[in-house]
């Protein structure tokens, strides 16, 4: 018997109808096997950070899943692939990117995963939705999410109102 395992989900887009890709990205996330879809924050737009071009539309969602970490990976770069992401160069605007924030109280290092995503305590587009989501979510190896917004209050973001 597996157990399930509770996983946060970053999402990013700033290309095309973002607040769409990012909805469509989560209807995706609820479909996935063994996984239910627990929560989702708001959508937050945010300045670009080490990229370019309009806006970002974020949002954190929680998945409860059976699926192992590097079966999220896979799933989430699927999910990627059928929102046409390009890459044409590192850190170029993109259609969707969606990271694996946190699984459960895990702490993964191999060459493609990282979890905790390295950058997530660095990121308000991650902390603030996140937080909305997790109050009181402590991050392996880092101690609590809520310790490192004042870090980031100079970034740009705003929640997105609904409708
Ligand atoms: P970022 O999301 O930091 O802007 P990219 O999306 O361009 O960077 O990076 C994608 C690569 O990051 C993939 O090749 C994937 O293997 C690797 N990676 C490592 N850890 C994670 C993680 N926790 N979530 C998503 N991708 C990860
Ligand atoms: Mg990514």
């Amino acid at each position: 018997m597996s157990v399930n395992s509770q996983v946060f989900i970053g999402i990013g887009a700033n290309l095309g109808d973002a607040k769409v890709t990012v909805s469509k990205a989560i209807a995706a996330l609820a479909q996935l096997p063994e996984t239910t879809l627990v929560a989702q924050s708001a959508l937050f737009g945010s300045a670009p950070i080490d990229s370019t071009g309009d806006d970002y539309v974020n949002a954190v969602a929680e998945i409860s899943t059976r699926l192992s970490a590097t079966d999220v990976l896979q799933h989430l770069q699927a999910i990627e692939l059928a929102h046409g992401r390009e890459r044409p160069y590192r850190n170029a605007p993109r259609t969707l990117d969606l990271d694996l924030l946190l699984y459960g109280d895990e702490e993964i290092n191999t060459n493609d995963l990282q979890v905790p995503h390295p950058r997530m305590t660095e990121r308000a587009f991650v902390l603030l939705p996140l937080l909305q989501l997790a109050a009181d979510i402590h991050i392996p190896g880092k101690g609590l999410a809520r310790e490192y917004v004042a870090a980031v209050a100079n970034q740009r973001i705003q929640e997105l109102p609904t409708i």
